[in-house]
Protein backbone atom coordinates (compact mmCIF):
# COMPACT_ATOMS: atom_id res chain seq x y z
CA UNK A 1 0.00 0.00 0.00
CA UNK A 2 1.20 3.82 -0.48
CA UNK A 3 1.26 7.09 1.23
CA UNK A 4 -1.97 9.10 -0.40
CA UNK A 5 0.37 12.10 -0.38
CA UNK A 6 4.10 11.27 -1.27
CA UNK A 7 3.56 7.96 -3.16
CA UNK A 8 5.98 5.97 -0.87
CA UNK A 9 5.21 2.77 0.80
CA UNK A 10 2.61 3.44 3.81
CA UNK A 11 3.23 2.10 7.06
CA UNK A 12 -0.12 2.65 8.37
CA UNK A 13 -3.43 2.08 6.57
CA UNK A 14 -6.26 3.38 8.08
CA UNK A 15 -9.30 1.13 6.69
CA UNK A 16 -11.97 3.48 8.87
CA UNK A 17 -10.81 6.48 6.46
CA UNK A 18 -9.91 4.67 3.36
CA UNK A 19 -6.80 5.58 3.17
CA UNK A 20 -2.94 4.95 4.01
CA UNK A 21 0.40 7.17 4.68
CA UNK A 22 4.15 6.97 5.39
CA UNK A 23 5.31 7.96 8.55
CA UNK A 24 5.79 11.64 7.92
CA UNK A 25 2.12 12.24 6.06
CA UNK A 26 0.35 9.81 9.10
CA UNK A 27 2.04 12.41 11.67
CA UNK A 28 0.76 15.43 9.91
CA UNK A 29 -2.61 13.60 9.29
CA UNK A 30 -3.45 13.14 12.89
CA UNK A 31 -1.79 16.51 13.79
CA UNK A 32 -4.34 18.38 10.93
CA UNK A 33 -7.42 15.89 12.56
CA UNK A 34 -6.56 16.98 16.42
CA UNK A 35 -6.74 21.24 15.54
CA UNK A 36 -9.79 20.31 13.46
CA UNK A 37 -11.66 18.48 16.33
CA UNK A 38 -9.61 21.40 19.13
CA UNK A 39 -11.39 24.12 16.12
CA UNK A 40 -15.02 22.59 15.91
CA UNK A 41 -15.54 21.63 19.36
CA UNK A 42 -13.85 25.26 20.95
CA UNK A 43 -11.95 23.03 23.17
CA UNK A 44 -8.86 25.10 24.04
CA UNK A 45 -9.16 29.10 23.35
CA UNK A 46 -6.44 31.22 23.46
CA UNK A 47 -6.47 32.89 26.86
CA UNK A 48 -6.81 29.35 28.36
CA UNK A 49 -4.21 28.13 30.38
CA UNK A 50 -4.41 23.81 30.34
CA UNK A 51 -3.04 21.36 32.17
CA UNK A 52 -2.04 17.68 30.47
CA UNK A 53 -2.90 14.96 33.08
CA UNK A 54 -0.30 12.60 32.20
CA UNK A 55 -0.30 8.53 33.14
CA UNK A 56 3.45 8.12 31.41
CA UNK A 57 1.24 6.57 28.61
CA UNK A 58 1.05 6.96 24.77
CA UNK A 59 -2.18 8.82 25.23
CA UNK A 60 -1.46 12.05 27.41
CA UNK A 61 2.25 11.72 26.28
CA UNK A 62 1.56 12.28 22.64
CA UNK A 63 -1.22 14.74 23.50
CA UNK A 64 1.50 16.46 25.46
CA UNK A 65 3.66 16.57 22.43
CA UNK A 66 1.37 17.49 20.02
CA UNK A 67 0.03 20.58 21.78
CA UNK A 68 3.35 21.97 22.35
CA UNK A 69 3.84 21.56 18.56
CA UNK A 70 0.56 23.30 18.02
CA UNK A 71 1.87 26.50 19.83
CA UNK A 72 0.09 25.57 22.99
CA UNK A 73 2.03 25.79 26.01
CA UNK A 74 0.71 23.64 28.95
CA UNK A 75 2.17 21.91 31.59
CA UNK A 76 1.30 18.59 32.93
CA UNK A 77 0.36 16.91 36.36
CA UNK A 78 1.12 13.51 37.50
CA UNK A 79 -0.65 11.41 40.34
CA UNK A 80 2.13 8.71 41.49
CA UNK A 81 0.00 6.02 42.69
CA UNK A 82 2.91 4.19 44.65
CA UNK A 83 2.72 0.65 42.52
CA UNK A 84 6.30 -0.38 42.43
CA UNK A 85 8.27 -0.07 38.85
CA UNK A 86 5.31 0.63 37.37
CA UNK A 87 5.00 3.86 38.90
CA UNK A 88 8.71 4.66 39.13
CA UNK A 89 8.95 3.73 35.56
CA UNK A 90 5.56 5.81 34.16
CA UNK A 91 7.08 9.17 36.16
CA UNK A 92 10.35 8.53 33.86
CA UNK A 93 8.93 8.68 30.87
CA UNK A 94 7.08 11.75 31.52
CA UNK A 95 10.35 13.79 33.12
CA UNK A 96 11.84 12.58 29.76
CA UNK A 97 8.94 13.68 27.52
CA UNK A 98 8.82 17.25 30.30
CA UNK A 99 12.71 17.57 29.34
CA UNK A 100 11.82 17.64 25.61
CA UNK A 101 9.36 20.02 25.33
CA UNK A 102 10.71 22.01 28.23
CA UNK A 103 7.10 22.06 30.40
CA UNK A 104 7.10 21.33 33.75
CA UNK A 105 5.30 18.77 35.71
CA UNK A 106 3.04 18.77 39.01
CA UNK A 107 3.59 15.36 40.53
CA UNK A 108 1.60 14.08 43.59
CA UNK A 109 2.64 11.33 45.23
CA UNK A 110 0.06 9.46 47.25
CA UNK A 111 2.65 7.70 49.19
CA UNK A 112 3.51 10.92 50.55
CA UNK A 113 0.07 12.47 51.78
CA UNK A 114 -1.33 8.69 52.69
CA UNK A 115 1.61 7.14 53.83
CA UNK A 116 0.76 3.84 51.85
CA UNK A 117 0.21 3.00 48.55
CA UNK A 118 -2.84 3.17 46.38
CA UNK A 119 -3.74 -0.46 47.06
CA UNK A 120 -3.05 -0.03 51.13
CA UNK A 121 -5.25 3.34 50.72
CA UNK A 122 -8.17 1.34 48.92
CA UNK A 123 -7.86 -1.38 51.30
CA UNK A 124 -8.13 0.95 54.46
CA UNK A 125 -10.99 2.46 53.01
CA UNK A 126 -12.94 -0.63 52.09
CA UNK A 127 -13.03 0.33 48.49
CA UNK A 128 -11.67 -1.45 45.24
CA UNK A 129 -8.07 0.35 44.05
CA UNK A 130 -9.69 1.64 40.86
CA UNK A 131 -12.29 3.51 43.32
CA UNK A 132 -10.07 5.12 45.36
CA UNK A 133 -7.90 5.92 42.57
CA UNK A 134 -10.58 7.81 40.48
CA UNK A 135 -11.69 9.68 43.31
CA UNK A 136 -7.77 10.58 44.53
CA UNK A 137 -7.25 11.25 41.09
CA UNK A 138 -10.42 13.79 40.27
CA UNK A 139 -9.70 15.56 43.56
CA UNK A 140 -5.65 16.51 42.50
CA UNK A 141 -6.50 17.07 39.21
CA UNK A 142 -8.83 19.98 40.23
CA UNK A 143 -6.80 21.20 42.90
CA UNK A 144 -3.55 21.42 40.61
CA UNK A 145 -6.21 23.88 38.67
CA UNK A 146 -7.33 25.59 41.13
CA UNK A 147 -4.18 26.08 43.48
CA UNK A 148 -1.89 26.61 40.12
CA UNK A 149 -4.29 28.86 38.35
CA UNK A 150 -5.00 26.58 35.63
CA UNK A 151 -8.27 26.45 33.71
CA UNK A 152 -8.58 23.79 31.91
CA UNK A 153 -7.83 20.18 32.08
CA UNK A 154 -7.07 18.37 29.07
CA UNK A 155 -6.78 14.51 29.24
CA UNK A 156 -5.73 11.97 26.31
CA UNK A 157 -9.14 10.04 26.59
CA UNK A 158 -9.44 8.52 23.28
CA UNK A 159 -12.17 7.16 20.53
CA UNK A 160 -11.78 3.72 22.00
CA UNK A 161 -11.72 4.51 25.69
CA UNK A 162 -14.99 6.34 24.83
CA UNK A 163 -16.55 4.23 22.95
CA UNK A 164 -16.63 1.70 25.16
CA UNK A 165 -17.48 3.40 28.51
CA UNK A 166 -20.60 4.47 26.12
CA UNK A 167 -21.41 0.60 25.39
CA UNK A 168 -21.19 -0.10 28.91
CA UNK A 169 -23.55 2.71 29.98
CA UNK A 170 -25.89 1.80 27.49
CA UNK A 171 -25.59 -2.27 27.97
CA UNK A 172 -26.14 -1.54 31.83
CA UNK A 173 -28.27 1.64 31.33
CA UNK A 174 -26.82 3.19 33.28
CA UNK A 175 -28.73 6.88 32.62
CA UNK A 176 -27.39 8.57 35.27
CA UNK A 177 -23.81 8.32 33.65
CA UNK A 178 -25.28 8.07 30.15
CA UNK A 179 -25.55 12.05 28.98
CA UNK A 180 -22.82 13.06 31.44
CA UNK A 181 -19.68 12.41 28.94
CA UNK A 182 -18.82 15.03 26.40
CA UNK A 183 -15.63 15.70 24.50
CA UNK A 184 -15.63 18.97 26.78
CA UNK A 185 -17.48 19.43 30.19
CA UNK A 186 -18.00 23.14 31.58
CA UNK A 187 -16.51 24.42 34.52
CA UNK A 188 -17.55 25.30 38.22
CA UNK A 189 -16.22 28.56 38.69
CA UNK A 190 -13.45 28.29 41.84
CA UNK A 191 -14.23 25.18 42.33
CA UNK A 192 -13.98 22.62 39.42
CA UNK A 193 -11.98 23.35 36.15
CA UNK A 194 -13.34 23.27 32.51
CA UNK A 195 -12.31 19.91 30.85
CA UNK A 196 -11.77 18.61 27.21
CA UNK A 197 -10.22 15.75 25.44
CA UNK A 198 -9.19 16.39 22.41
CA UNK A 199 -7.87 13.16 21.09
CA UNK A 200 -11.91 11.96 21.75
CA UNK A 201 -12.46 10.95 18.04
CA UNK A 202 -8.83 9.54 17.67
CA UNK A 203 -8.79 5.71 17.96
CA UNK A 204 -6.02 4.10 20.19
CA UNK A 205 -4.19 2.58 17.12
CA UNK A 206 -3.84 6.03 15.63
CA UNK A 207 -2.51 7.52 18.51
CA UNK A 208 0.14 4.31 19.16
CA UNK A 209 1.24 5.14 15.97
CA UNK A 210 1.89 8.99 16.75
CA UNK A 211 3.41 8.15 20.03
CA UNK A 212 5.89 5.44 18.05
CA UNK A 213 6.57 7.82 14.87
CA UNK A 214 7.08 10.91 16.86
CA UNK A 215 9.82 9.26 19.26
CA UNK A 216 7.82 9.32 22.38
CA UNK A 217 9.04 6.40 25.10
CA UNK A 218 6.16 5.71 26.75
CA UNK A 219 4.95 2.76 29.34
CA UNK A 220 3.52 -0.06 27.29
CA UNK A 221 2.17 -1.96 30.95
CA UNK A 222 -1.12 -1.18 31.93
CA UNK A 223 -1.65 -0.16 35.67
CA UNK A 224 -1.28 -3.96 37.35
CA UNK A 225 -5.28 -3.09 38.66
CA UNK A 226 -6.54 -2.91 35.19
CA UNK A 227 -6.63 -6.41 34.99
CA UNK A 228 -10.45 -7.86 34.50
CA UNK A 229 -11.63 -4.72 33.67
CA UNK A 230 -14.80 -4.57 31.94
CA UNK A 231 -13.90 -1.80 29.39
CA UNK A 232 -11.37 -4.20 28.28
CA UNK A 233 -13.97 -6.95 27.21
CA UNK A 234 -15.67 -3.78 25.46
CA UNK A 235 -13.08 -2.99 23.66
CA UNK A 236 -12.54 -6.30 22.24
CA UNK A 237 -15.94 -6.33 21.24
CA UNK A 238 -15.99 -3.22 19.86
CA UNK A 239 -12.58 -3.79 17.61
CA UNK A 240 -14.32 -6.82 16.49
CA UNK A 241 -17.10 -4.73 14.67
CA UNK A 242 -14.55 -2.08 13.66
CA UNK A 243 -13.12 -5.14 11.84
CA UNK A 244 -15.62 -6.38 10.19
CA UNK A 245 -16.73 -2.82 9.66
CA UNK A 246 -14.30 0.03 9.94
CA UNK A 247 -15.42 3.19 10.76
CA UNK A 248 -18.04 1.50 13.37
CA UNK A 249 -16.61 3.08 16.61
CA UNK A 250 -16.07 6.63 14.97
CA UNK A 251 -19.80 6.89 13.94
CA UNK A 252 -20.87 5.11 17.33
CA UNK A 253 -19.29 8.32 19.26
CA UNK A 254 -20.10 10.98 17.11
CA UNK A 255 -23.48 9.87 17.05
CA UNK A 256 -23.70 9.86 20.29
CA UNK A 257 -21.68 13.29 20.25
CA UNK A 258 -24.58 14.71 18.00
CA UNK A 259 -27.28 13.40 20.00
CA UNK A 260 -26.02 14.68 23.47
CA UNK A 261 -25.88 18.25 21.58
CA UNK A 262 -29.89 17.36 21.30
CA UNK A 263 -30.39 16.05 25.04
CA UNK A 264 -28.48 18.92 26.67
CA UNK A 265 -30.34 21.72 24.70
CA UNK A 266 -33.20 20.39 25.78
CA UNK A 267 -32.58 20.02 29.43
CA UNK A 268 -31.77 23.83 28.64
CA UNK A 269 -34.75 25.14 28.20
CA UNK A 270 -36.70 23.13 31.08
CA UNK A 271 -34.39 24.71 32.98
CA UNK A 272 -32.28 21.61 34.22
CA UNK A 273 -28.91 22.05 33.39
CA UNK A 274 -28.64 23.89 36.07
CA UNK A 275 -29.74 21.54 38.64
CA UNK A 276 -26.09 19.98 39.46
CA UNK A 277 -24.30 23.02 40.17
CA UNK A 278 -26.92 23.63 43.59
CA UNK A 279 -24.43 20.73 45.49
CA UNK A 280 -22.50 21.87 48.53
CA UNK A 281 -19.11 21.90 49.13
CA UNK A 282 -16.73 20.60 51.33
CA UNK A 283 -16.03 22.59 54.40
CA UNK A 284 -12.79 21.96 54.77
CA UNK A 285 -11.20 21.99 50.89
CA UNK A 286 -14.39 23.87 49.39
CA UNK A 287 -14.24 21.09 46.49
CA UNK A 288 -17.94 19.79 45.35
CA UNK A 289 -19.04 17.03 47.52
CA UNK A 290 -23.04 17.06 47.74
CA UNK A 291 -22.68 18.45 51.07
CA UNK A 292 -20.39 17.11 54.23
CA UNK A 293 -16.15 16.57 53.50
CA UNK A 294 -15.05 15.00 50.36
CA UNK A 295 -14.05 11.65 49.67
CA UNK A 296 -10.60 13.09 49.88
CA UNK A 297 -10.83 14.85 53.42
CA UNK A 298 -12.67 11.77 54.37
CA UNK A 299 -10.03 9.71 53.85
CA UNK A 300 -7.22 11.57 55.16
CA UNK A 301 -9.50 11.51 58.36
CA UNK A 302 -9.84 7.67 58.04
CA UNK A 303 -6.19 7.45 58.41
CA UNK A 304 -6.12 10.08 60.80
CA UNK A 305 -3.73 12.65 58.76
CA UNK A 306 -4.10 16.51 58.41
CA UNK A 307 -5.73 18.02 55.52
CA UNK A 308 -2.54 17.85 52.90
CA UNK A 309 -2.62 18.29 48.57
CA UNK A 310 1.17 18.83 48.02
CA UNK A 311 2.38 18.81 45.06
CA UNK A 312 6.40 18.29 43.85
CA UNK A 313 7.34 20.15 41.23
CA UNK A 314 9.86 18.84 38.07
CA UNK A 315 11.41 21.11 35.28
S1 LIG B 1 -6.43 0.69 36.62
FE1 LIG B 1 -4.86 1.63 37.95
S2 LIG B 1 -4.67 3.73 37.19
FE2 LIG B 1 -6.62 2.91 36.41
S3 LIG B 1 -8.16 3.51 37.91
FE3 LIG B 1 -7.45 1.45 38.46
S4 LIG B 1 -5.81 1.80 39.96
FE4 LIG B 1 -6.15 3.73 38.88
ZN1 LIG C 1 4.06 10.12 2.54
ZN1 LIG D 1 -12.44 18.21 51.15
Amino acid sequence: MKCRVCGQTASISLRSHKTAFCDTHFITFFEKRVATTIRRYRLIGETDRPVVAVSGGKDSLSLWLLLTKMGIAADGVYVDLGIGDYSRISLEKIKAVADRIGRKVHIFHVPDVFGRNISEVAKGLRRAPCSACGMIKRYVMNKVCMDKDYNLLLTGHNLDDEAAALFGNILYWKKEYLWKKDIALDAREGHLSRKAKPFFLCSEREVAAYAIMSGIDYIYEECPFSKGAKTITYKGILGGLEEASPGTKLMFVKGYLKELRGVKEAMHEDGRAGAESEEGFCPVCGYPSGGGECGFCRALQKFELPYSARFEEYG
